[in-house]
């Protein structure tokens, strides 16, 4: 059975977090004196002397509208990487409690684990980089308090089949953490619609990839509204910044124009992938539900120094498990790609 009391450090259930003046005060006033502010004003137009609402509600409302999910169900972390980094530190205790990783995955569920000595059991996918299930069921013991899931996947670009992450759901009793970074580029269908459904669901998304907005730092988590306490309690008061906040705000109304880069990063996938193809260097070019694609080569570092040589950066994957001869390439304007695609059938074979 799920309970989210068991699961949490002791430490953190019996937190008081940090009352803010903000918190304490809410409501319109004439005058504040309650936060050691500059009541003078700040030296640029906007008033950025005052600090910013620490919960993002403005800015939650707006994403609760374009997500249909609850504002109390959202988190919004200085980029996803930092909620990666609360949920370690609500749930996990150092030197204890481990979590599960699947590599290949996105490297930051590693770092943020051992800046937090947080124990971690590699269980790799599969050669089709999909979830290999005895050895998953297998590394759960006692101490797990968390399992990442990253679909679509960095750097192999596939979705993680919807039934295995079902099976997951339904049968661990910790937290199973969903990162859709990619999801906007995908076939399958988010998670956050079944928040409801899954008390130890946790998903992820980001502004930092179809929305645009990497510069900005502002990732969401989706969760239980207790998920989203507790988180809350652990995160730095002041975590998104008023300039974040409202640059946010203006983007989230500019839906259409990101609509549409998204269908067309989705045709020059499919187009790069094709023209990968026909590449003499190319061993295989796997299947992509993300914004860029995972190219098995000849000789990645060869090509990747070609490629530099000609100014332009790709990935160099080949370290990476399950990943010889791998290069991770962005889809990169249609000029872009055709530069590429240009500067790679003029590769030097070695
Ligand atoms: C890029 C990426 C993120 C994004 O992190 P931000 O901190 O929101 O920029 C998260 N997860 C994965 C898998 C990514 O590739």
């Amino acid at each position: 059975m799920f309970n989210l009391d068991n699961l949490l450090r002791e430490n953190i259930k019996r937190l008081v977090p940090y009352s803010s003046a903000r918190d304490e005060f809410k409501g319109e006033a004439s005058i504040y004196l309650d936060a050691n502010e500059n009541s003078f004003g700040s030296p640029l137009p906007v008033a950025y002397n005052r600090y910013p609402d620490p919960m993002q509600w403005k800015l939650k409302y707006k994403l609760a509208e374009i997500k249909g999910v609850p504002p109390q169900n959202i988190f919004l972390g200085n980029g996803s990487d930092e909620a990666i980094d609360v949920l370690y530190r609500a749930f996990c205790n150092p030197g204890v409690d481990n979590v599960i990783l699947c590599p290949p995955t996105y490297g930051m569920y590693e770092v943020s684990a051992n800046i937090n000595d947080v124990v971690i059991r590699k269980v790799s996918l599969t050669p089709d980089f999909q979830l290999d299930f005895p050895p998953l069921q297998q590394a759960i013991d006692e101490h797990t308090k968390m399992i990442f899931i990253c679909s679509p996947n960095n750097p192999t670009g596939n979705s993680i089949h919807r039934e295995d992450i079902e099976m997951l759901l339904n049968n661990f009793d910790g937290i199973v953490v969903i990162d859709e970074a990619y999801i906007n580029f995908a076939r399958q269908k988010t998670f956050i619609q079944e928040l409801t459904e899954y008390p130890n669901l946790v998903v992820l998304q980001t502004l930092s990839k179809a929305w645009g907005l990497a510069a900005l730092r502002v990732g969401m988590a989706f969760a239980s509204e207790e998920i989203i306490n507790v988180i809350n309690k652990v995160k730095p008061p002041y975590n998104i910044n008023q300039a974040a906040q409202e640059l946010a705000l203006q983007a989230l109304d500019n839906i259409s124009s990101v609509n549409e880069w998204i269908r067309e990063i989705v045709i020059e996938r499919d187009k790069l992938a094709a023209g990968f193809a026909q590449l003499p260097q190319v061993v295989k070019v796997y299947p992509s539900d993300a914004n860029f694609i995972l190219v098995k080569t000849t000789d990645a570092k060869g090509i990747y120094n070609q490629l530099v040589e000609q100014g332009i950066i790709v990935r160099d994957r080949s370290k990476v498990e399950l990943c010889a001869g791998c290069l991770r390439i962005t889809v990169g304007t249609p000029t872009e790609n055709i530069e590429l695609l240009s500067a790679m059938q003029q590769l030097v074979l070695s």
